[in-house]
C-alpha cells in the first residue's frame, strides 16, 4: 500500500521545515528526515511493482508532488526526481541497468539527470562528445547546473556521439559516480532551492564500456525527452504545491497583520490579491490534473513520445511557471516589507519559485515547442 498523501505532507511541511534554517545556511539536508521519506516509500511511488514500487500512475502521483512541494525545496526535488528518473532507464536501459531500479526505489541508488552545458545549447547543440573505439567510449566535455550532483550515485549523461548536430546525434550513458575521469564539483551556488546540491561535471578522458549506454547510439534526444515529457508535468504539480503554500502563508499573514486598527485581510485591495492567487492556482491545478490523465492514457496506449504529449507537457509547464511566478509575486506584496526579510518563509518561497523558470527548460523553449506543434498541425 502506498503511504498517505498526508504522511508525506507532514514529513515535508513539518519535519523538513523544522530544519530549514540550517538547510538555507549550509545546504546540508537533515539525513534523518531523508531516511524517513525513504522508509515511507517516497522514492518508489511511481516505480513499477516488479521493481518494488507502488506503480502509481501520474494522476495519482500528482497529489504527493503537490504535498511535498509545500515544504522546503529539497523534499519536493527528491520526490520529483526519484519518481521520474527511473523512467528512461526502465524504457531504454540494458538488462543489467534495470537492476538499479529496485535500488533507486529503496534509496540506495540515486540518479541525477545531466544534460545542460555552459559551453553549448541544450539538445542538438551539446558540445560534450563521446568517441567510440571498439567496445569502449571516451567522453570529453562538461555539464553544469546538475541537481543533486552532491548526492547522486549515478548520472544519466547525454552527449553528442557525432558532429552532425542532428536529432540522432546524441547518445545517453549511465555513469557511476566513482568512474575514473569523472570530476564532480558540487559547489555551484544558486539563488534559491538551497540543499539541492547543484554542480558541475567535468570529464576529459572518461572511459566507459558500451554496457554503460542507455538506448541505441543516436537515441539520446529521445531518451532525454522521455524523461522531460514526464518531468515537466511532475514539476508543474510541484509548482501548484508551492503556490498553495504561498497562498497559505499569505492568508495567515493577512489575518494576523493589523494596520490602522484592522487586519489587512479586511482590506479589499489585499482580498483582491488573495482571490487572484486562488484563481490562478485553481486553474494550474486543473490543468496539471487534466494533463496527468492524458499522460497516463498515452502511456496505457503505448503513445509516450508523441509530439502531442510533448506539446501538452510544455503547455502545462509554461502556464504553471507563469502561475507560480504571479502567485509568489502577489504573496510577497501581501506580506509587505516583512516578507522581504529572511525571517519570513515567503522570502525563501519567492526565491525557490524562480528556479522553475529554468528547471527542465525555459519558458521560451516551452513556447517554441507549443508554437511549433500548433503550426505543424
Ligand atoms: C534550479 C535548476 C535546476 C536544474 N537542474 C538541471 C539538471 O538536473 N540537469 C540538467 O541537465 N540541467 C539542469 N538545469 C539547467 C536547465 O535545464 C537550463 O538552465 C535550462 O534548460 C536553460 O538552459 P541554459 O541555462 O543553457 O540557458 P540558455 O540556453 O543559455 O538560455 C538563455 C536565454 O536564451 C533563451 N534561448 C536559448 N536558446 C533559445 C532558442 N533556441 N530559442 C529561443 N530562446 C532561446 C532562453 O530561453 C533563455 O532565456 C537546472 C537549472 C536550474 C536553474
Amino acid at each position: 500500500m502506498p503511504p498517505s498523501v498526508e504522511a508525506l505532507r507532514r514529513l515535508c511541511r513539518e519535519d523538513l521545515e523544522a530544519g530549514v534554517e540550517d538547510i538555507e545556511a549550509t545546504g546540508r539536508l537533515p539525513e534523518e528526515v531523508v531516511e524517513r521519506l525513504g522508509q515511507l516509500g517516497a522514492w518508489r511511488l511511481g516505480l513499477p511493482p516488479e521493481h518494488g514500487g507502488f506503480g502509481l500512475p501520474l494522476a495519482q502521483l500528482v497529489p504527493y508532488l503537490e504535498a511535498a512541494a509545500e515544504g522546503p525545496a529539497p523534499g519536493r526535488m527528491l520526490v520529483h526526481l526519484s519518481n521520474g528518473i527511473w523512467r528512461p532507464i526502465h524504457r531504454y536501459g540494458q538488462p543489467a541497468q534495470q537492476e538499479l531500479l529496485a535500488e533507486m526505489g529503496r534509496g540506495r541508488a540515486f540518479v541525477a539527470f545531466a544534460l545542460t552545458e555552459a559551453s553549448g545549447g541544450t539538445g542538438r547543440d551539446l558540445h560534450s562528445r563521446a568517441t567510440r573505439s571498439g567496445d569502449k567510449w571516451l567522453l570529453r566535455g562538461e555539464k553544469h547546473l546538475i541537481t543533486f550532483a552532491d548526492r547522486a550515485t549515478h548520472f544519466l549523461l547525454t552527449v553528442a556521439s557525432d558532429d552532425r548536430r542532428a536529432p540522432d546525434s546524441l547518445t545517453t550513458f549511465l555513469v557511476p559516480r566513482d568512474t575514473p575521469g569523472l570530476d564532480i564539483d558540487s559547489s555551484q551556488g544558486t539563488m534559491g532551492l538551497h540543499g539541492t546540491g547543484h554542480g558541475f561535471l567535468r570529464y576529459q578522458d572518461l572511459a566507459l564500456p558500451d554496457a554503460a549506454r542507455v538506448g541505441a547510439v543516436g537515441q539520446g534526444l529521445e531518451v532525454a525527452m522521455h524523461f522531460l515529457d514526464y518531468s515537466r508535468l511532475s514539476l508543474s504539480a510541484c509548482m501548484v504545491g508551492l503556490a498553495q503554500r504561498a497562498l497559505a502563508e499569505s492568508l495567515a499573514f493577512a489575518r494576523r497583520r493589523v494596520t490602522f486598527g484592522r487586519p489587512i485581510a479586511d482590506r479589499q485591495a489585499v482580498q483582491g490579491h488573495l482571490a487572484r492567487m486562488q484563481a490562478l492556482l485553481s486553474a494550474g491545478r486543473a490543468l496539471v490534473r487534466e494533463a496527468a490523465a492524458a499522460y497516463d492514457a498515452a502511456a496505457d496506449a503505448g503513445g509516450l513520445g508523441s509530439e502531442d504529449l510533448s506539446a501538452l507537457s510544455a503547455t502545462t509547464k509554461l502556464y504553471c511557471l507563469e502561475m507560480v511566478g504571479e502567485v509568489t509575486d502577489r504573496a510577497l506584496r501581501v506580506h509587505g516589507g516583512w516578507g522581504y526579510t529572511t525571517q519570513a518563509p515567503i522570502e525563501r518561497i519567492y526565491r525557490d519559485a524562480r528556479g522553475f523558470w529554468f528547471e527542465e527548460g525555459t519558458a521560451e523553449i516551452q513556447s517554441l515547442v507549443v508554437a511549433r506543434h500548433l503550426l505543424n498541425r
